[in-house]
């Protein structure tokens, strides 16, 4: 694997059809798991990129306190079979302030928009350079950041970017807890509550399959598994439609059931989608629930 810190050396390293993995680091098997999707597609070379991308935080967010260790992710990316390992100084991504923003309106505008205002704008100019500056073939993006990846795909038939956008499965620890970088964060207690988010996504999915197409139905059932937990404050409880994210009162297309909550001092997200089966018409959803892990996560392996 090469680790370098420039898009020119990245397209220089490029043999085949390359297959980038974008993420702000601090690894874990979500991530990795984007990778193998890579591997098995049979991307000549895979990229991972790695870059905590400052125009995506807000001026209240967890900017500085976000997680970062290169060795670690350099030997996580080694073993998951990284090919070219992107971790560019904040002078490649920007060599000056940008002028420039990739405002998404439509699928941009709900959700996480209202609680993150330029947050979207952030994260589609930098997915936009590393499209730019890299050339993929295929882009891989995780579930778990369902709305984002609604994003990407209108970005990138928008500005008609030659990019496969490949959607992977949500990885989860053993209790449900979605893996995130921010989770490291969590103490003890508030590890415990922040599976309640899960345990709440999961009555919904059970409801969901068995029939129930009632928005606030479902909404009602993940804000119930969340009340009552101390230190767990819901931001929004949402169902979606999964293109456009706008809200749903029935379920009648494919969807997410979105949840944000801050947990203790960690904001997190989690969701599932929600997807018809066969005809629409005869009303029946399965629920796409991630993958959970059956052993202990690199997460667990002693942290910060
Ligand atoms: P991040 O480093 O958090 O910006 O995430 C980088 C990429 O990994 C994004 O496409 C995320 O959606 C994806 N990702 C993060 N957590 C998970 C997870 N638990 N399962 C699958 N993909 C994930």
């Amino acid at each position: 694997m090469r680790v370098v810190g420039t898009f020119a050396e990245v397209r220089h390293n490029g043999r085949g059809p390359v297959g980038l993995v974008p993420t702000m680091g601090y690894l874990h098997e979500g991530h990795l798991s984007h990778v193998h999707a890579a591997r098995q597609a049979g991307d000549g070379t895979v990229v991972m990129s790695l870059f905590v991308n400052p125009l995506q935080f807000g001026p209240d967010e967890d900017l500085a306190r976000y997680p970062r260790d290169l060795d670690r992710d350099r030997t996580l990316a080694e073993d998951a079979g990284v090919d070219v390992l992107f971790a560019p100084e904040l002078e490649e991504m920007y060599p000056t302030r940008p002028n420039t923003r990739v405002e998404v309106g439509g699928p941009a505008t709900a959700l996480e928009a209202r609680s993150r205002p330029g947050h979207f704008a952030g994260m589609a100019t930098v997915v936009t350079k590393l499209f730019a500056g890299i050339r993929p073939d295929r882009a891989y993006f995780g579930r778990k950041d369902a709305q984002q990846l609604a994003v990407i795909r209108r970005l990138t038939a928008d500005l008609s970017f030659p990019v496969e956008i490949v959607g992977g499965p949500i990885i989860r620890h053993a209790d449900g807890l979605a893996l995130s970088s921010r989770n490291v964060c969590l103490s003890a207690g508030d590890r415990i509550a922040a599976a309640g988010l899960c345990r709440g996504l999961m009555a919904a999915a059970d409801a969901a399959e068995a029939g129930e197409r009632h928005g606030p139905a479902l909404e009602a059932l993940v804000r119930a598994a969340l009340m009552a937990k101390p230190g767990v404050h819901v931001d929004y409880v949402e169902l979606a439609s999964a293109d456009r994210v706008e809200r749903l009162v029935e379920l009648d297309r494919p969807a997410f059931l979105a949840v944000a909550a801050r947990v203790g001092a960690v904001r997190l997200i989690d969701n599932i989608h929600l997807d018809p089966v066969g005809n629409t018409a005869d009303g029946k959803f399965v629920a796409d629930r991630g993958v959970r892990l059956d052993r202990a996560s690199v997460m667990d392996a002693g942290g910060r």
